[in-house]
């Protein structure tokens, strides 16, 4: 029976000859053990290793095992295709995460662009009356030195004319210059009338700032963040979930597409 079939396969390996049993060196190789799903000799279906083994010619087999290939080909060929639609998506999610970021990242700068000049707009407002409250009491201490000195150049002259009415011999002419001279005097030894400044006056204190409330505030700058914060981790970890998840579906789909009858995977073939 094997030898019919031997013979009947002759003419298919014409180009190449049917290659030999490695235990039977003048068997050709001509029947398929079903068993073990190897190619096999007669003579080892018959003594050898394959004794108790299903078999059944060459021939027959070859056409399924050769329709299986070609299905498993097939799905191989539209496994690579999602792979590379796969690849294509993740690189464009990568295009996607460098997008996003550089819009983040100059959104990011202009909003703190913005906040310093807030403060810059700030400091310099402030300063400012800080300016225009020292030039208003440093102008007012001017303008009183200036009234004192002019006191004081007056009492000088009151002074030395009273020195020089002192020295005078003629009792008449030094109590002629007495009257007026007493009077100048009484006025110019009261300084009530002039200004005084108040107690504190130089004190700029009124304008320290307490900025404790305000540096918590830019030391607690940062993303908004999610209102249920279920995990922890930050936006880019969801997005990269996103995406594996695509992934994952993808090639959930490519494991799920129809397979041949008969599997010509290892794995699926026991
Ligand atoms: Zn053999
Ligand atoms: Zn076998």
């Amino acid at each position: 029976m094997f030898k019919q079939e031997s013979s009947s396969t002759k003419p298919e390996p014409v180009k190449e000859e049917a290659p030999m049993c490695e235990v039977h060196k003048e068997e050709k190789i001509n029947i398929y053990c079903v068993t073990h799903g190897v190619p096999t000799c007669s003579m080892c279906k018959v003594f050898g290793a394959h004794k108790d083994c299903v078999v059944e010619p060459i021939s027959s087999i070859f056409q399924t095992k050769k329709t299986e290939l070609s299905d498993g080909i097939a799905m191989m060929v539209g496994t690579n295709d999602r792979m590379q639609g796969i690849i294509s998506q993740l690189e464009e999610a990568c295009r996607a995460i460098e997008e996003n970021s550089c819009r983040q990242k100059t959104l990011l700068c202009e909003k703190f662009d913005h906040l310093y000049s807030i403060l810059e707009d700030k400091k310099r407002e402030m300063f400012q009356k800080v300016v225009v409250e020292q030039d208003e009491k440093v102008n007012y201490i001017r303008g009183l030195t200036r009234k004192y000195g002019d006191h004081l150049e007056e009492s000088c002259k009151i002074v030395e004319t009273g020195i020089q009415t002192m020295e005078e011999q003629e009792q008449a002419v030094f109590l002629q210059a007495t009257k007026p001279l007493r009077q100048k005097i009484g006025e110019a030894s009261s300084i009530a009338h002039l200004e005084k400044v108040e107690r504190g006056y130089e004190n700029m204190d009124h304008f320290s700032v307490d900025f404790r409330r305000e540096r918590r505030a830019l030391r607690s700058i940062d993303f908004i963040q999610d209102e249920d914060d279920e995990d922890e981790e930050g936006e880019t970890e969801s997005n990269d979930t996103e995406v594996t998840q695509s992934v994952q579906s993808l090639a959930l789909s490519s494991s799920k597409s129809p397979t041949p009858p008969s599997s010509p995977l290892p794995n699926t073939n026991v």
